[in-house]
C-alpha cells in the first residue's frame, strides 16, 4: 500500500461521513532516510532541533542521524520504561540545552517515542518520528502508553508531524523486535472482531475505510510472509522486504488510531490481557516486548472467540453491582482496585450500551464475524514463521488454566472498550476449563 496516497486519502471527507484529521503529514520509509528528513526541517523553517536516543539506538542509529543533521543528541537509559520518572530526566535534559529546541526526533523503538511524545506534548512542542525498529504500530499515533506510578496507562498525546525511517537501521534490528511488530499486527484480527462485534451489539460508529485499511494491512503482511518463506530470518533481500512491510504495516495501523482519535482499530481484547499481564504492580515483572504479549492473547483469543460462538444465545443482564463489586475486584487488582473503578464507572460502562435483546437478535451477526476469523493453526503458523513467541511459557508467564482464566477474567476491567471478551465476562460465560 502506498502511504502517501492512504494520507492524500484521508485528507478529503470520509465516507463513514467524518472528517479525519491527521498531525502526520509525510512518512518516508526508504534508503538514507535523513536525507528527506533533514529537507523536512528545512521547508518547515526549523532551525534548533534535538535528536532523543537511548543507549541502545545511539550507537546505531541515534550518533549517525544527529551528525548528519548537525543537532545535539540526548541519550536516555538503554530500555528505558515510559515512566513519569524518566518524562521529568528528559525536560530537565531539554531545559539545559543551549538553544531550546523548536522540534525534537524521537530516535528508537516503541517506550522511546512514548517518552518522547509525551515530553514534546508537555512542551507543547513538535516532534519527528524516526523508528529504529519495526517493532510496534505506536509510532504516529497520538496516544502515549505509560506506566504512571505502576499502572499501564494511555494518555491522549501528540502525533508525530513526519517519520522517517532507514531499513539500515530497522532492517538490522534483534530479529525479537520485528517479530514483536508482527505480532502487534496479526493481532487486529481479534480487535477488528472486537470492533464489529461492538458495532453489531451496540451500533458503535465504525469507520468502513479505517476498518478496510487494518484488513489491508494484515492482508500484505500474510502475502509477504507465504511469499518469504525460509528466507523470512536469514539476511538477505526476502528478509529486508519483510521488515519493510512490517514497519508499513505498523505505520498504517499507527495512522489508523490517529485517524479514528483513539486506538478503537488497533486494540481490543488482545491488548487488554497484554495490558493486565503488564500491571507490575499487581503481576511479576515478565521479560517480554508488547507485541510479543499481544500475539501470544490473539493466539489465545482466537481459539476462546470460536469457541464462544456456541453460546451466544441469552439476553444480556446488565448488572454493574456484581460485575464491579469491590469484593470481587480487589483480590485480583489491589492497590489499583480504585483506579479499575473509575476506569468501569457503571453509567459511562461501555456494558451499559447493550440492549437486553441484542444478543439474540444480532446472534447471526456477531457469529458470521466469529466465523470469518482465520483458523488458529495458520495464526500460529505464520507467527512460527516469523520468529515469533506463541507460548505464555516463552514470556515467562503460567500456562495453567488458573492463569488463563483469571487473566481472561479481569484483563477486560483494565479498559472500559467494550470487546467480546467483556460481553463474555459481563454474562458469566468464562469459566476454568
Ligand atoms: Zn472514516
Ligand atoms: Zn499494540
Amino acid at each position: 500500500m502506498n502511504i502517501t496516497e492512504v494520507l492524500h486519502q484521508f485528507r478529503k471527507p470520509c465516507r463513514c461521513g467524518r472528517q479525519h484529521t491527521l498531525v502526520t503529514d509525510a512518512v518516508y520509509i526508504g534508503e538514507n532516510a535523513h536525507t528527506p528528513l533533514g529537507e523536512d526541517i528545512a521547508r518547515r523553517g526549523f532551525c534548533h532541533g534535538v535528536v532523543v536516543a537511548d543507549e541502545n539506538t545511539a550507537p546505531i542509529a541515534g550518533e549517525a542521524l544527529a551528525a548528519s543533521l548537525s543537532l545535539p543528541l540526548l541519550i536516555l537509559p538503554g530500555s528505558a520504561h515510559a515512566t513519569e520518572i524518566i518524562c521529568a530526566d528528559l525536560l530537565k535534559m531539554l531545559a539545559d540545552l543551549p538553544h531550546a529546541p523548536e522540534f525534537y526526533i524521537a530516535c528508537g523503538s516503541g517506550s522511546l517515542h512514548d517518552i518522547v511524545r509525551y515530553t514534546a506534548c508537555e512542551n507543547g512542542i513538535p516532534f519527528y518520528s524516526y523508528p529504529t525498529a519495526a517493532s510496534v504500530d505506536g509510532f504516529v499515533s497520538g496516544i502515549a502508553a505509560m506506566t504512571i506510578r505502576g499502572t499501564k496507562v494511555s494518555y491522549p498525546s501528540r502525533s508525530p508531524i513526519a517519520l522517517y525511517a532507514d531499513p539500515a537501521v530497522f532492517a538490522s534490528a534483534p530479529a525479537r523486535l520485528t517479530a514483536s511488530g508482527v505480532g502487534d499486527l496479526l493481532g487486529k484480527y481479534i480487535c477488528l472482531a472486537d470492533w464489529r462485534i461492538a458495532k453489531a451489539l451496540t451500533g458503535e460508529e465504525i469507520c468502513p475505510a479505517l476498518m478496510e485499511l487494518e484488513y489491508k494491512v494484515i492482508d500484505e503482511l500474510e502475502a509477504v510472509i507465504a511469499s518469504a518463506g525460509d528466507a523470512i530470518l536469514s539476511d538477505g533481500p526476502a528478509h529486508t522486504e519483510f521488515v519493510c512491510r512490517v514497519m508499513e504495516g505498523l505505520v498504517l495501523s499507527g495512522l489508523a488510531i490517529q485517524l479514528n482519535g483513539n486506538s478503537r482499530p488497533a486494540s481490543g481484547a488482545e491488548h487488554h490481557l497484554s495490558h493486565f499481564w503488564e500491571m507490575a504492580r499487581i503481576n511479576p515483572d515478565i521479560p517480554a516486548l508488547h507485541g510479543e504479549q499481544v500475539g501470544i492473547a490473539s493466539l489465545l483469543m482466537l481459539d476462546y472467540y470460536k469457541k464462544a460462538a456456541e453460546f451466544f444465545d441469552r439476553p444480556f443482564a446488565y448488572k454493574p453491582e456484581m460485575l464491579f463489586a469491590r469484593e470481587k475486584l480487589e483480590p485480583v487488582y489491589r492497590e489499583l482496585t480504585d483506579d479499575i473503578l473509575r476506569e468501569n464507572m457503571p453509567d459511562s460502562c461501555s456494558l451499559a450500551k447493550i440492549a437486553a435483546q441484542s444478543p439474540l437478535d444480532n446472534a447471526q451477526a456477531v457469529r458470521d464475524i466469529l466465523a470469518s476469523l482465520p483458523a488458529h493453526e495458520k495464526l500460529l503458523a505464520e507467527m512460527k514463521a516469523c520468529g515469533c513467541k506463541t507460548t505464555l511459557g516463552e514470556i515467562d508467564l503460567p500456562e495453567d488454566d488458573a492463569f488463563l482464566y483469571r487473566s481472561m477474567r479481569f484483563a477486560p476491567y483494565a479498559r472500559n472498550r467494550l470487546t467480546f471478551l467483556k460481553y463474555l465476562e459481563a454474562q458469566n460465560f468464562i469459566h476454568e476449563t
